[in-house]
């Protein structure tokens, strides 16, 4: 068993690689972590980049490969991207799930049957509250793409972030994501950190190191903790979470989790995941 392995199997690392894909989004959310919006720099990660570390990442051990951004689906490659670490382990592919109409629509039947699951966002049952956070028309547009997909055969999530949820809402939001034939299994909540917008706006939960389950994080910029870790504020890269600005090799940012890792007390607890 490789050192990573041999993490895992003890609980200590998590078995996901992420990828942050690119920075741009056609959306500015209020609680963006990343302060994405279509003027945010790209910020791309090369598609043979990509692949190279995701090979890295097999031998190393790695169970799975998660993409987000940004919006990964703003990406004129991101299907060939998907497959390619598709081919390799499953992967997840967090989106806002609005750009799911024509050409894009017509390239993800390339996705049908290859084990990839895409997590949308969807922060209510009605446009009111859910448009307010993610922005006009939004509601209507994840609710227009989500039968498409399921029809297709695309696996799909749905991730509602939010602090004080109304238990009426809540409830009504579950019947909904159960009328698209989405189970109760793949419907995440996660909290609103405060990190990005989401610090400059006020809102969210604090969060550290040891609250966020380590989990390889791979930009551009370098290696994090977890993919709470590159988030953007004010326009700058937050570094309290990088291990390494080298990322290829994948040895070097997998060895500086293991060592931060493999110091933390005994039973500590993370509470935060992103899905
Ligand atoms: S939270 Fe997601 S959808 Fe909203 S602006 Fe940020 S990257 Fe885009």
């Amino acid at each position: 068993m490789t050192r990573f392995e041999n993490a895992l199997e003890a609980g200590i690392v998590g078995g996901r690689l992420w990828f942050y894909s690119n920075y741009h989004c056609n959306l500015a959310c209020v609680y963006c972590l990343t302060e994405s919006s279509p003027a945010a720099r790209r910020r791309l990660f090369d598609r043979g980049s990509m692949l190279r570390l995701a090979e890295q990442a097999l031998a190393k051990g790695f169970t799975s490969f998660g993409v987000t951004g940004g919006e990964p689906f703003l990406r004129p490659d991101i299907v060939d991207v998907l497959l390619d670490l598709a081919a390799l382990r499953p992967v997840l592919v967090l989106s806002n799930a609005t750009v799911f109409r024509g050409r894009v629509l017509d390239e993800m039947k390339r996705l049908v049957g290859r084990p990839v699951t895409i997590q949308m966002s969807l922060d209510g049952a009605t446009p009111d509250h859910n448009d307010e956070m993610r922005g006009p028309e939004n509601f209507a547009r994840v609710i227009e793409a989500i039968p498409h997909l399921v029809e297709m055969g695309i696996p799909v999530r749905i991730a509602t972030t939010g602090e004080e949820r109304d238990p009426a809402d809540a409830a009504a939001l579950c019947a909904l994501h159960r009328s698209f034939g989405i189970s109760d299994e793949h419907h995440i909540l996660r909290p609103i950190v405060n990190r990005g917008r989401a610090a400059t706006n006020g809102l969210g939960v604090f969060a550290t190191a040891a609250d966020l389950p380590p989990e390889l994080t791979l930009t551009v910029d370098g290696a994090f903790w977890s993919p709470f870790g590159p988030t953007v504020q004010n326009g700058r890269l937050d570094l309290d979470l990088l291990l390494t600005r080298t990322t290829n090799p994948l040895d070097v940012p997998l060895d500086a989790m293991l060592r931060v890792a493999g110091c933390r007390p005994s039973g500590s607890e993370s509470r935060l995941t992103i899905r």
